[in-house]
């Protein structure tokens, strides 16, 4: 489904992504894991269109974005769950619901803005809040929900466990556990790697802007290595 090939990044000319590949298959769920730094956030926002790629190709379904524009990517059906959640803290909690299915036009939307709301029942309960009102699990949950919202072929989800006390970051994962049974392709990157290499089924692992392990989920967290150095064993 998503093909990334010698991708590069660089910020202000300095390049710290060097040359990336790796893939994702439809119903598949990919974690990169590695330390902070090593390029696994600027490989997933060149992705979907946040940064721009200085070398390499991005194809998704057989087609070429490394160039295309970030709504785009969106229409094309990859969506971003940021790093920090990022939700429109203003609006309301369904608004920002709304906001996520922007780019579609199907008659569906209210009736899947209703089934968000029976996924994660604490978003019916606050719809009206301001969003930026909500704890920092609740505003996951929304920035989960709105992503859903556009209904992906893929979704990326950057960091979603950051600055969470620890059931919630278990609550995160059992989210992320459901939305993997309901048949969404999932690419992940978490700093939380023993969490991600539980619920994906392939993982790479990062280290200064380049790939230097990747396999199934099942054999980096048991590799000697990778419990060293990530999953502090
Ligand atoms: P983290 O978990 O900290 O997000 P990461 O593996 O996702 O780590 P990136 O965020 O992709 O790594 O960062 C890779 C490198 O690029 C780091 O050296 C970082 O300081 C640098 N970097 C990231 N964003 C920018 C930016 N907007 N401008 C300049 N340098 C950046």
């Amino acid at each position: 489904m998503l093909s990334v090939r010698d991708l590069k990044v660089s910020y202000g000319g300095i390049e710290v992504v060097h040359g990336v590949s790796l893939d994702v298959a439809a119903g598949e769920c990919v974690a990169l894991i590695g330390a902070n730094g090593a390029g696994k956030s600027s490989t997933l926002k060149a992705i979907c269109g946040l940064v721009p790629a200085s070398g390499g190709s991005i194809s998704f379904e057989g087609n070429d974005i490394t160039r295309a524009s970030g709504h785009a990517i969106v229409r094309a059906g990859i969506t971003m769950c940021p790093e920090g959640r990022q939700v429109f803290p203003q609006m309301s909690v369904i608004q920002n619901l709304r906001m996520g299915a922007y780019t579609r036009t199907d008659p569906e939307q209210e009736a899947d803005l209703s089934r968000m709301m029976d996924m994660f029942p604490i978003l019916r309960e606050r719809q009206s809040q301001a969003a930026g009102k909500l704890s920092g699990g609740e505003q996951e949950m929304l920035a989960i929900a709105r992503a859903l919202m556009a209904r992906p072929r893929i979704c990326l989800f950057d960091e979603p466990s950051l600055g969470l006390a620890p059931k919630i970051v278990a609550s995160v994962f059992e989210t992320l556990a459901r939305i993997k049974a309901m048949g969404v392709t999932i690419l992940l990157v978490e700093q939380n790697s023993m969490m991600a290499l539980n619920l994906a089924d392939r993982a790479y692992l990062f280290e200064a802007g380049r790939i230097v392990m990747e396999g199934a989920a099942g054999t980096l967290r048991n590799h000697p290595d990778v419990m060293r150095a990530y999953l502090g064993h």
